[in-house]
């Protein structure tokens, strides 16, 4: 079935919800009508009052495949993805093996996902100390950014940078407009000594807030000097906000996600040896994530982003707890929606702010605004079908994800992903998964500036 009509009395269209029927044709939104528009021999889904958006665009995701599929592939990744109302997702240079920091790299990322996309996929490019001359070609090869780390990446094969290297490779990423993403903590030995290494409060304390401002600091002055794209991932540390805010009056070009881990847990409820909700930076106190949440209702944010990092339960210490030996990553690609949807019901978030934050903000960052983020003519019929008023408890036996320990586990949520399309196929019907490998390989194209 390539062409069918969408109805629904909940359209998102114009940053607005009304009643309208898409017209899907050949992968594309071929036209939009107001109402419920029927026509003859074209097949008709009514979906009443659910929510039909766009799909949602998750620019933070890392798959680990080739080389360490073992800790999530994107077989299982992109099923979550489908599952969770994701249609596109942008995949990080490191956990995979090799790390994608040369074309090589890159060339055999793709060919590994071959087959095995259920949403579309882009992918990051990487800069460590040893590739500067590879950077250019990345850029050529069609990745939508250069992901550094400025301190260590928990990857041995992706050793972090150090402030010269962005300065050198600043005017290439200013010749192709091609954003630098930077892993803000900035380490030195200003913390406490670690007593107990199961104690949540020792492994919170042993990445303090400074570590991320000394790097957003660094982040806004190679962003301010070249007059490059520069966007902070994952912000934690409510004390970068003030900084971040005064830049980002003054150009656009400086961009900061965060992610729902941040938002929906405190430090104050994370037990002792649980690492399970272990990440760099950490989840802070409340006090801190109350001012993420202001920030973000203020429209501080440029987009949200899961940064999906699931490993095995043994890199996790599930059972050993102990904080520092564990891997630093939260598992949670398929529930962003739900999570971000229950709590921020209760922070007077609207459905309008959050939908954006998902799609249509996310599309522009990627550069894909006029393709993707938005029910509109002749964009990709990429698009979620949810349930608003449907709560339901995470169990195991729902989760896609390769290895079923995430934090999410047993929360009540609200938001149900009930149907997905992914270029115009129905990839997920009643909350199952339908037709497969509809998914594409996603590349920037880019322009020489010069
Ligand atoms: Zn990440």
């Amino acid at each position: 079935m390539t062409e069918f009509l969408i109805h629904s009395s909940r359209c998102f269209i114009d940053n607005a919800f009304i009643d309208a029927t898409l017209h899907i044709k050949d992968q594309k939104i071929f036209q939009v009508y107001k109402g419920l528009c029927l026509i003859e021999n074209i097949h008709f889904l009514d979906y009443k009052n659910f929510i039909v958006m766009p799909g949602i665009i998750d620019a933070h995701v890392h798959i680990n495949e080739p080389g360490r599929t073992d800790w999530e592939g994107f077989d299982t990744a992109t099923k979550a993805a489908a599952i969770g109302g994701i249609t596109t997702l942008i995949e990080m240079p490191l956990n995979a093996s090799p790390v994608t920091t040369t074309v090589e790299a890159f060339k055999l990322k793709q060919e590994a996902s071959k087959n095995k996309l259920h949403v579309n996929c882009g992918f990051y490019g990487g800069i460590i100390p040893s590739n500067e001359k590879d950077i250019e070609d990345l850029i050529k090869s069609g990745v939508f950014g250069i992901k550094g780390f400025l301190t260590h990446s928990g990857i041995d094969e992706f050793p972090n940078v150090e402030k010269h290297y962005l300065e050198t490779i600043a005017p290439i990423l200013k010749q192709y407009d091609i954003p630098l993403l930077l892993h803000c903590e900035l380490t030195d030995d200003n913390v406490p000594k670690v007593i107990n290494p199961k104690k949540y409060q020792d492994y919170l304390k042993s990445r303090p807030q400074h570590w991320e401002t000394n790097a957003i600091d660094l982040a806004i002055d190679i962003q301010e000097r070249f007059d490059i794209k520069v966007h902070i991932v994952h912000l934690s540390a409510s004390d970068g906000i003030e900084r971040i805010k005064n830049r980002k009056e003054k150009t656009n070009k400086l961009t900061v996600e965060t992610c729902p881990h941040y938002l929906f847990f405190n430090a104050e409820i994370i037990p002792d040896a649980s690492p399970i909700y272990k990440c760099a930076p950490p989840i802070r106190e409340k006090s801190n994530n109350d001012k993420l949440w202001d920030y973000l209702l203020h429209d501080g944010f440029s987009f949200l982003a899961s940064d999906h990092s699931p490993a095995p339960p043994e890199r996790k210490q599930l059972e050993e707890g102990d904080f520092f030996k564990a891997w630093g990553g939260i598992s949670g690609l398929q529930f962003t929606l739900p999570v971000l949807f229950t709590e921020g019901k209760k922070r007077g978030l609207t459905l309008e702010k959050l939908i954006l934050l998902l799609t249509q903000n996310p599309a522009q960052f990627l550069g894909l605004e006029l393709q993707k983020g938005k029910l509109e003519k002749g964009f990709d019929a990429d698009i979620t079908v949810w349930d608003d008023t449907q709560e339901f408890k995470i169990t195991e036996d729902s989760i896609q994800h390769k290895h079923k320990a995430t934090p999410y586990l047993y929360h009540n949520v609200f938001g149900k992903v009930i149907h997905t399309f992914v270029n115009g196929v129905q990839v997920v019907e009643k909350s199952k998964l339908k037709n497969l490998q509809q998914g594409q390989i996603l590349l920037k194209e880019t322009h020489d500036r010069r």
